[in-house]
């Protein structure tokens, strides 16, 4: 069963930057934030408002070449170009897991099997025009 289910629509950057922010304090330690949607739907822009949140104060970029930012209370991935274990783990994702940084994952449909069950998964879609966005958070149950 799921806990519970939220829905946003936003209609600028700092709108779904501010929902990010709201999610650092209902996290766990080790908490993992699966993102969903397309580029340019505003995964990274989340994540900048979750490390806000977290008390990360380093600039957050994509991190489309490196795969992996280390912000500490924050690890930020994009698993846009995962094509296997070994990629995976080259990542240090393995390790991480069992650490309490919080991990937010772009492009989580690429690593879906490794996602843990207890993942809050963050989806993000297109809204009726071109700055409008829909952002589900689906919390697990306990
Ligand atoms: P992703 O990481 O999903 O590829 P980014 O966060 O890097 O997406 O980029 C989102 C893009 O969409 C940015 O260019 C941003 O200015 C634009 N944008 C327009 N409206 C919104 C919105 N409501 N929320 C987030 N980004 C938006
Ligand atoms: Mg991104």
């Amino acid at each position: 069963m799921r806990m519970s289910i939220q829905h946003f629509i936003t209609y600028n950057t700092d709108e779904t930057e501010q929902v990010g922010f709201s999610l650092a304090t209902k996290l766990a330690p080790g908490a993992v934030v699966a993102l969903f949607g397309d580029l340019g739907a505003g995964k990274t822009a989340f994540v900048r408002g979750l490390a806000k949140g977290l008390g990360v104060t380093k600039h957050v970029c994509s991190p489309t070449y490196a795969l992996v930012h280390d912000y500490g209370k924050l690890i930020h991935f994009d698993m846009y170009r995962i094509a296997g274990p070994g990629d995976l783990e080259s990542t240090g994702w393995y390790d991480y897991l069992y650490q309490t940084s919080v991990l937010a994952v772009e492009w989580s449909e690429h690593i879906l099997k490794e996602l843990p069950a207890e993942a809050v998964c963050v989806t993000i879609t297109a809204g009726n025009n071109d700055n409008e966005r829909r952002i589900c958070i689906d919390y697990p149950g306990s």
